[in-house]
């Protein structure tokens, strides 16, 4: 049976959210081209206290951050931002999503020192407070970029989110942050938000929150067979939501011009159909092919490439308003770092950089493989789209 995208939703006036514009904000062409020459208010997520989660002998530890921020700032590209607030979100907040016996739970576990979630999800002694700080900054940012206070905004947090299900954490992650934005901008009176969603691993908490939901598409491209296990093409929403989560589960050694067959060809024209009033990414990039905690290829310049996309699409269909939230990645040396700055560039139309290439083409094999998968998955979500 073909599942239809839920596009019939009426549109509502969209009620104007109160805010103050920041002083010396430039304000943005209501509808730019892309190559015009104009300023971009892209803004910046990101603050110390996102540092104090986590030890250092583990594979999502601070030193992400530090590096990540030294990059933007070796390159001018931080002093161009403009730097967001940060504010903890509520316990009230946090209940939006998540269930509250595991919301106190992991208050609790910090506030006796620290304690497992999972196996590889540990809390410490800092951990509630940078995990709801990192949920409260993605829900102000996306106020902002909705009210257009930003353009567009970079939110460099931890711990990541995008694992994080209504009762319980895994896989590094607490708090969804990337799901707690487009839950904002839902009770502020958007009726459609997306959220693209390119980490490597497949987002099981933000689809399990948004499953049977029509208000929040979520598109995710990620590699399969892999931790967690799901995102399947055949995973396409319940109830109101039917369709409204679109897989793309992509074999190992996938490279940039696979990304970017998938965006032209099944990602972009399915925003098109939706029609979000924003758009929210879950950007994690352990796709990168120095990663070691995924088996895909891309580059710096893929993630350039997927940012100018997403612009693009965010400026065709709702002004601009873009949120890029941080998963994973891992690769501290150069894949984190250059990925970060390719996708912070494109974000402020800053030309693209000077990035690694690819070390060694994949096996033609392997290459064939992610060929024929990436076929698959156009023409299994096709045939369901129409
Ligand atoms: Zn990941």
């Amino acid at each position: 049976m073909k599942a239809a995208l839920p596009l019939s939703v009426p549109r509502a006036p969209r009620p104007r959210i109160v805010r103050c514009r920041p002083r010396g904000a430039i304000d943005s062409s209501p509808n730019p081209t892309m190559g015009e020459i104009y300023s971009v208010n892209t803004a910046l997520g990101y603050d110390d206290i996102f540092l104090e989660h986590g030890m250092p002998d583990h594979p999502e530890r601070a030193e992400r951050l530090r590096v990540i921020m030294q990059r933007l700032e070796e390159t001018g590209l931080a002093d161009q931002m403009q730097r967001l607030p940060m504010r903890g979100a509520s316990v009230e907040e946090l209940c939006w999503l998540h269930e509250e016996s595991y919301v106190e739970e992991v208050r609790a576990l910090s506030e006796a020192g620290g304690g497992d979630i999972d196996l590889d999800t540990r809390a410490t002694a800092r951990t509630w407070d940078a995990a709801r700080a990192a949920a409260g900054l993605c829900i102000d940012a996306a106020l902002g970029v909705y009210d257009r206070s930003v353009d567009n905004a970079l939110l460099l947090v931890r711990p990541p989110g995008h694992h994080a299900r209504p009762h319980v954490g895994m896989g590094f992650c607490f708090f969804n942050n990337a799901a707690f934005a487009a839950e904002g901008l839902i009770r502020q009176g958007a009726e459609r938000v997306a959220i693209v969603d390119f980490d490597g691993h497949h987002g099981n908490g933000t689809q399990e929150m948004f499953y049977h939901r029509g208000d929040v598409l979520l598109i995710s491209i990620h590699q399969r067979p892999l931790f967690p296990g799901t995102g399947t093409v055949d995973e396409i929403g319940i109830d109101e939501g039917s369709g409204a989560t679109i897989n793309c589960p992509v074999p190992p050694h996938a490279q940039d011009i696979h990304y970017l067959r998938l965006f032209d060809e099944l990602l972009l024209p399915v925003l098109h159909m939706y029609e979000p009033e924003a758009i929210i990414v879950s950007a994690g990039f352990d796709a990168h092919f120095r990663d070691t905690l995924v088996q895909l290829s891309l580059t710096a310049r893929g993630y350039f490439l997927m940012a100018v996309g997403l612009l693009t699409a965010a400026r065709d269909l709702c002004d601009g308003r873009l949120l890029m939230v941080l998963e994973g990645g891992y690769d501290l040396e150069a894949g984190l770092p250059e990925s970060v700055e390719a996708t912070a560039r494109a974000l402020m139309r800053e030309p693209e950089g000077e990035w690694l290439a690819l070390e060694s083409q994949p096996h033609r094999e392997a290459t064939l493989r992610v060929e024929e998968a990436v076929e698959a998955i156009i023409e299994a979500h096709r045939e369901r789209l129409g």
